[in-house]
């Protein structure tokens, strides 16, 4: 019997094929080559399963889809109809608009990152951002980093490399992505030195546990969950009391990064009015700027951080910085930051408002004849990215059935689409939750639903 190999066309067979001649000057001749490759190995896998029937004209085609793959982004728009505002994998806060114009300045050109423009000398990259966290924290000097979890570490290895840290059993948690404390504070080079149980932990356990080799406490701010019942914590206030009396510093890691005042969630400013002596939290939660790991506290303890050499790897690019200083700018009006950060905006959002954008887009989603059922109702959004896990918003939401395809198909035709759409899927329904969709993209939500509702592959 002739081997079924035998059917599998040269390499240089393929590349002749005028589908593949008319996109040489596109791509090189490695490239076109390479993926030529690609596909007879998937020819030769079918071929050696028993497949029959190979030809040249759909393998160039696959050839072709293959190359125009690579020219598509992966990196793409998502309209988030999920609800979650701080959606982790949907990258966590949208930017104001000033915020994200002064990204896209910083990212096209120069700015002077480094330069004192008055004097013409060298500056430090985080002079721009300081004004704006001791406005919001109170604090007396400041530094950022690229993310809450490396402020955790800088901190840490700055100021406690050697030395024992002493955390309550009930706040060695884990974030998510593999960041445990425990993991850390190791990494970190510092000593874990746990105190109290997992829900009782009292000041004079902190207090028996401080020897000659203690380098700091610290609190951290359970921000993913919550511990009820026969429960006991000691408040930064009281720790900082300690702290202060025995000479070590106090370090409290608030994560969300709040400002406005939510159920159970400590703002910003309140670890330092209550004398600890740093505060990190992270700039994409509560906060609503780019991603950044803020510490503010003690001009001394910041100065001791900015000369970590560690602080060069975990130091913020140009556009973050940018657009970090233009959040900041935005909190320095208080009363208007419910509208002009779009995190606040969205989970300060009224129930009248999420109904009336509800009802309204409802009624346009009804004239499409491939909805076998629509519902408008009332269901709860959470926060999300690991903040406020009580919080559950009250919101609006647009619950569908398709008439040609199962909810989980919808789903799947609503994220390979353009704008790729994530919605939610609940008891055999896709559920959109406006909430998290601007005004702006309201128009291309209906035409992203539309065709994915449709029978036919988009
Ligand atoms: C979210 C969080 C972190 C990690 O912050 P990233 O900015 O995601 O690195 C650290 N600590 C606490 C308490 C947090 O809530």
């Amino acid at each position: 019997m002739m081997s079924p190999l035998r059917q599998l066309p040269a390499v240089g067979k393929v590349l002749d094929h005028p589908a593949l001649a008319a996109l040489r000057g596109r791509y090189s001749a490695e490239t076109i080559t390479a993926a030529v490759r690609v596909e007879l190995d998937r020819v030769r896998d079918r071929l050696k399963a028993g497949e029959a029937g190979i030809d040249l004209d759909s393998i160039a085609l696959n050839i072709v889809i293959q190359l125009q793959s690579f020219e598509a982004p992966i990196l793409r728009t998502v309209l988030n109809a999920t609800g979650i505002v701080l959606h982790t994998n949907l990258g966590r806060s949208p930017l104001a608009e000033v915020a994200a114009l002064a990204a896209y300045e910083a990212a096209r050109g120069y700015l002077n990152l480094e330069l004192d423009l008055g004097t013409g000398k060298r500056s430090s990259r985080q002079d721009p951002i300081r004004a704006g966290v001791v406005a919001i924290t109170g604090a007396e000097a400041a530094t950022v980093v690229n993310n809450c979890a490396a402020a955790t570490v800088i901190v840490l290895r700055a100021l406690a490399a050697g030395k024992e840290v002493v955390v309550s059993r009930g706040q060695l948690i884990e974030i998510g992505g593999n960041f445990r404390i425990p993991e850390i504070m190791a990494a970190s080079g510092a000593i874990l030195r746990e105190v109290g149980t997992t829900n009782i932990t009292r000041l004079v356990d902190y207090e028996r546990a401080i020897g000659p080799n203690t380098g700091l406490l610290m609190r951290i701010h359970t921000s993913n969950f919550r511990v009820r019942g026969f429960t006991e914590s000691v408040g930064i206030g009281e720790l900082a009391a300690l702290g202060n009396k025995r000479g070590i510093p106090v370090i409290d890691d608030a994560g969300s990064g709040a400002v406005l005042d939510w159920p159970d969630e400590p703002q910003v400013s309140q670890g330092i009015a209550a004398g600890a002596d740093l505060v990190l939290f992270s700039g994409d939660k509560l906060l609503g700027g780019p991603q950044a790991g803020i510490i503010a506290g003690k001009a001394t303890l910041i100065a001791t951080i900015e000369r970590d050499p560690l602080m060069r790897a975990f130091r913020c690019d140009k556009m973050t910085l940018a657009a970090l200083e233009a959040t900041l700018r935005l909190h320095r009006n208080p009363e208007r930051i419910r509208e002009t950060i779009p995190t606040l905006a969205m989970l300060t959002m009224p129930l009248a408002t999420l109904r009336k954008r509800a009802e309204t887009f409802a009624a346009r989603l009804r004239t499409l004849p491939e909805i076998r059922s629509l519902e408008v109702r009332d269901d709860a959004a959470f926060v999300g990215g690991g903040s406020l896990p009580d919080v559950a918003l009250p919101t609006v939401v647009i619950a569908l059935t398709a008439a040609c395809h199962s909810e989980d198909a919808f789903a799947a035709r609503l994220r390979s689409g353009t704008p790729a759409v994530m919605a939610r899927i609940h008891a055999g329904q896709v559920v959109f939750d406006l909430r998290t969709v601007f005004d702006r993209q309201l128009d291309d939500l209906f035409a992203a639903i539309s065709v994915a509702l449709r029978e036919e592959s988009p």
